[in-house]
C-alpha cells in the first residue's frame, strides 16, 4: 500500500550517503572520528540518576501521568526561570511538560496550522521545525541565515501577505547549526513583528545555558511583551547531559501552552513521573555542573577552531552552543567536502545543506568527543588537507 502523501514528501535524508560511506570504513577496520553528532558524551550527574532510582521504585509513579506534567515539574521550571532569567511563569497556565522538546516543536504545527497554512522557518535550522510544519499540511517559509546579518533573519525582508499569513515564527538562539546568539533588542523587533501580523513566536533556547567566556543568553520571555505573542521549548538534555532521559517543557503564553496541553492529552499522555522527578532534581540541584559543562565545551571550542585556524580557516569563537558553524574551501560543496574529510581523514563532519538550502557552502562540527580525539582529528586534517585556501 502506498504511503501517506504527508510522509512521502518529507524531504530525502541526506546524510545518507555519507551514513553508507561510514558504515563501509568501520567494517575495513578504519578509526573514524565523528565530529558529527550534537549529542552530549557526559554523563547525566549521579544525584539526578540517584532521584530517577527511587522513584521509579515507588509504585505510585508506575500509573499514568498527566499529560501536562506534576505540578511539582512545572513549579520546578517556573522556579528555574525565575533565577536565571527573573522571568514569571504561572505553573499551572504557562508550562507544560514535554517528551523532550522536540515532542513539542513537532507537535504545535498541529495546533495551528491548516492544510495550506504557512510557517516561517530559519534556514539553515533544525530541521524538525519544517518537518512539523509538513507533517501538518502546512508550508515552511525560508528566513535565510546569513553571514552577513549574524545569523539572525531579516524580519523586513518577509514579504507582508506571506507574514499576513504565517501562523508560526520558529526560532532559536542561541542557534543550532551556526552557534549565532541573539540579544534583547533582536527579540524586541521579534515582539513588534509577531504582535503586527498576528503570528506566534516558537523560541527554541536547546543551548540557553551552553555559554562561553561569560556570556549568557537571553531568555525569549524576558523580552518585554514576549508572553503576550509567543512560548519558548526548552529542555534539561543539552545543559544537564539527558538526552536520552526525553523530558523537556514549552513555557509561556498561555492559550498556546493549554493548546499544546490538549495535543499531548490525546496523543501520548505524558512523560514518565520518575523522569520528571530525574529533571526536577536536575533543575533545582546543585548547578556547579553547567559551569562544568561550559568549561569542558569552552575548551573543545578553542582546539577546533584555533585548529581550523592554524589550516587556513579564519573562524571566530562562537559564543554558545557546541557547535563549530564553518565555510567549506574554494572549490567544493558542502557534501564534497565533508565526504574528502571522510575519505582521506577519517572524520565525520556534517555538510551543511543538511539543515537547509542556506547551509550549503558550509559544515558543522559537534564539540561532543574529547579534547584528546579533536586534536587528532585537527592533526588527520591537517595531514590531509594541508593549508586550505577560501
Ligand atoms: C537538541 C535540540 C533540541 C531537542 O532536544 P530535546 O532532547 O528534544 O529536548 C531542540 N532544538 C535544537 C535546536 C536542538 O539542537
Amino acid at each position: 500500500m502506498q504511503e501517506a502523501q504527508r510522509i512521502r514528501e518529507l524531504p530525502p535524508y541526506l546524510f545518507a550517503r555519507i551514513e553508507k560511506k561510514i558504515e563501509e570504513a568501520r567494517e575495513k577496520g578504519i578509526d573514524i572520528i565523528s565530529l558529527g553528532i550534537g549529542d552530549p558524551d557526559l554523563p547525566t550527574s549521579e544525584h539526578i540518576i540517584d532521584k530517577l532510582v527511587e522513584q521509579a521504585h515507588n509504585p505510585e509513579n508506575h500509573r499514568y501521568p498527566t499529560s501536562v506534567g506534576m505540578l511539582s515539574f512545572r513549579e520546578a521550571v517556573a522556579k528555574w526561570y525565575k533565577n536565571l532569567y527573573d522571568v514569571e511563569l504561572d505553573p499551572k497556565k504557562e508550562v507544560v511538560s514535554l517528551i523532550g522538546s522536540k515532542e513539542g516543536i513537532g507537535h504545535i504545527s498541529f495546533c495551528y496550522v491548516d492544510p495550506g497554512d504557512i510557517n516561517l522557518v530559519p534556514d539553515p535550522g533544525y530541521p524538525v521545525y519544517g518537518i512539523g510544519t509538513l507533517l501538518a499540511g502546512g508550508k515552511p517559509y525560508t528566513m535565510p541565515l546569513t553571514k552577513e546579518n549574524g545569523f539572525l533573519p531579516d524580519l523586513k525582508a518577509i514579504p507582508g501577505d506571506i507574514a499576513k499569513k504565517a501562523k508560526l515564527m520558529f526560532l532559536n538562539y542561541p542557534n543550532n547549526p551556526t552557534g549565532a546568539v541573539a540579544d534583547l533588542n533582536f527579540f524586541q523587533e521579534v515582539v513588534e513583528f509577531a504582535k503586527s501580523y498576528d503570528l506566534i513566536v516558537c523560541h527554541d533556547a536547546a543551548y540557553s545555558e551552553i555559554t562561553f567566556d561569560g556570556y549568557r543568553a537571553p531568555s525569549f520571555l524576558q523580552t518585554p511583551g514576549a508572553k503576550e505573542v509567543g512560548i519558548e521549548f526548552n529542555s534539561v538534555s543539552k545543559p544537564y547531559n539527558m538526552t536520552g532521559w526525553r523530558i523537556g517543557w514549552a513555557c509561556g503564553r498561555p492559550d498556546v501552552i493549554e493548546a499544546l496541553g490538549r495535543i499531548k492529552s490525546n496523543l501520548d499522555s505524558g512523560a514518565f513521573q520518575a523522569v520528571q522527578y530525574a529533571a526536577i532534581a536536575a533543575l533545582t540541584g546543585p548547578q556547579d555542573c553547567l559551569d562544568e559543562v561550559r568549561k569542558i565545551y569552552e575548551e573543545r571550542r578553542d582546539i577546533i577552531v584555533e585548529g581550523l585556524n592554524s589550516l587556513g580557516w579564519n573562524l571566530e569563537k562562537p559564543k554558545a552552543t557546541f557547535y563549530i558553524w564553518a565555510p567549506v574551501p574554494k572549490g567544493y560543496t558542502s557534501a564534497e567536502f565533508a565526504e574528502l574529510v571522510l575519505d582521506k581523514a577519517g572524520v565525520i563532519i556534517t555538510p551543511g545543506n543538511g539543515y537547509g538550502e542556506y547551509g550549503e557552502g558550509f559544515f558543522r562540527i559537534a564539540l561532543t568527543i574529547s579534547k584528546e580525539r579533536m586534536q587528532e582529528a585537527i592533526q588527520r586534517m591537517k595531514e590531509a588537507l594541508g593549508k586550505v585556501e577560501f
